[in-house]
């Protein structure tokens, strides 16, 4: 029985980020049967056409092209099926894509997006850190000064942080994370899915010590724990704290405050605060 033709439009298609093996069977039969591959790089893609025995019109695509080459991929989704790959991984994710899906979307033609390989989700599912609430923040910047203030800023999100690095700025990136996320679990994923891959855990001091003895190769993702819980203040601090709030809020108030602040049961403070009020 023939293959029915694709549909025109564009066709997102994650591939693998090292292990050819990990193509899923969906993105290599619309690789066979669409019209057209817009890539990063027509060698790199063109690797894995090879291995797949796919030969294929290719067309250098990223958000950096002129609007003309980007208003010509347009143009042809509407009559052809667009393939959108990148180097590796999952397009757009760091990687180029988002404006070409804005403009398609935006122009009313198909757009359907393939799942499959990311670093971000590799790394993240390895690194046994919490994963019930993440944050995928892309490269770091490589200035000192810049990587810091994003450090910075991302310092109180109370999730695990995932980032993209390369070895020889990985030691930095620790360095950094030592001075603006102090106390985290850090891990670092290197080589996913590859012949040497590897997951270390530990605090930024272990893995700047490991890092610097033994230089990092091949691709990686940094991750950082979320931040450590507040330490719970004493008894003595908490009726400090609770006699504070008592004179400005009710009991309930001030049992609602502190507990916010320290994470601490507000049934349990609301019960001091009653006693702190009867018996200053
Ligand atoms: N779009 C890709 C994805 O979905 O994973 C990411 C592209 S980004 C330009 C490339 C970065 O992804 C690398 O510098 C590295 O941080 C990470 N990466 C890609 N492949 C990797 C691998 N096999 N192991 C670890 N990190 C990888």
């Amino acid at each position: 029985m023939d293959t029915p033709p694709l549909a025109p439009g564009l066709y997102i298609v994650a591939t693998p980020i090292g292990n050819l093996g990990d193509i899923t069977a969906r993105a290599a039969d619309i690789l066979a049967r669409c019209d057209v591959i817009a890539c990063e790089d027509t060698r790199v893609t063109g690797k894995l056409l090879n291995h797949l025995g796919i030969r294929k019109a290719m067309r250098r695509y990223d958000d950096h092209a002129s609007a003309d080459v980007r208003e010509r991929l347009l143009g042809e989704m509407a009559e052809k099926s667009v393939v959108l790959v990148s180097d590796a991984g999952t397009p757009l994710i760091s990687d180029p894509g988002y404006r070409l899906v804005r403009e398609a979307r935006e122009l009313g033609l198909a757009v359907t997006s393939l799942p499959g390989p990311s670093a971000m989700i590799v790394g993240l599912t390895l690194a046994g850190l919490p994963t019930d609430r993440f944050m995928f923040a892309g490269f770091l910047p490589s200035k000192d000064k810049a990587r810091g203030d994003v450090l910075a800023e991302l310092a109180a999100i109370p999730a695990t942080l995932v980032f993209y690095e390369t070895g020889p700025r990985l030691v930095a990136s620790l360095t950094a994370m030592e001075q603006h996320l102090p106390g985290r679990e850090l891990a670092v994923a290197r080589e996913l899915t590859k012949l040497h891959e590897e997951c270390r855990s530990g605090t930024p001091e272990e893995l700047i010590a490991h890092y610097s003895a033994h230089p990092p190769k091949g691709e990686i993702v940094l991750l950082a724990g979320p931040p450590p819980a507040p330490a719970a203040p004493a008894a003595d601090d908490v009726d400090t704290l609770l006699r504070a709030a008592l004179e400005h809020l009710s009991p309930s108030q001030a049992a609602g405050q502190v507990a916010k602040a320290h994470g601490l049961d507000r049934k349990a403070l609301y019960a001091r605060a009653m006693a702190l009020k009867e018996a200053p």
